[in-house]
């Protein structure tokens, strides 16, 4: 009795390895966990709210003048004298509102300039010079009460 031999012999053949061929080694470096990003606070901007906003005011500028330092160099035309103090070294100063054809430096030697940080700019500030249309449409813009 011929017993039949399993007809297949299943040879597990392992795919050749070449041994010859250098492994890439593979490093594994331990990933430091990545640190979060920081987070922007941001606050809420609230528009209509009764509160005013607090904006810091400078000095008022009159007719050139700074306020609080007054005349820093005789010498010098009264507009020109705030670019002396310490408020306002070096800047030229024009009121935020007045049309574009107005000589700055007129608007400031003929009136009082009303001069604010900007409340959410921090590189910016705000002029108002006292002509009745620039106040108005300071207080327009920012809602603030007379
Ligand atoms: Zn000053
Ligand atoms: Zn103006």
């Amino acid at each position: 009795m011929a017993s039949k031999k399993p007809s297949a012999t299943v040879r597990l053949v392992a795919p050749e390895t070449d041994k010859t061929e250098p492994k890439a080694e593979v490093v594994v470096q331990e990933a430091a966990p990545p640190s979060p990003p920081p987070v922007p606070v941001r606050r809420i901007e609230r528009q209509g709210g009764k509160a005013e906003p607090y904006v810091h005011k400078y000095p008022e500028i009159r007719g050139g003048v700074c306020e609080y330092h007054g005349t820093m160099d005789p010498n010098l035309p009264s507009q020109y004298q705030y670019k002396l103090c310490d408020h306002f070294r070096g800047e030229q100063m024009r009121c935020s509102y007045c049309p574009e054809s107005k000589d700055p430096d007129e608007v400031i030697n003929q009136t009082i300039l009303h001069v604010y940080d900007h409340p959410t700019d921090p590189l910016l500030k705000v002029a108002v010079c006292s002509t009745y249309e620039c106040n108005k449409k300071h207080q327009e813009r920012f809602q603030m009460s007379a």
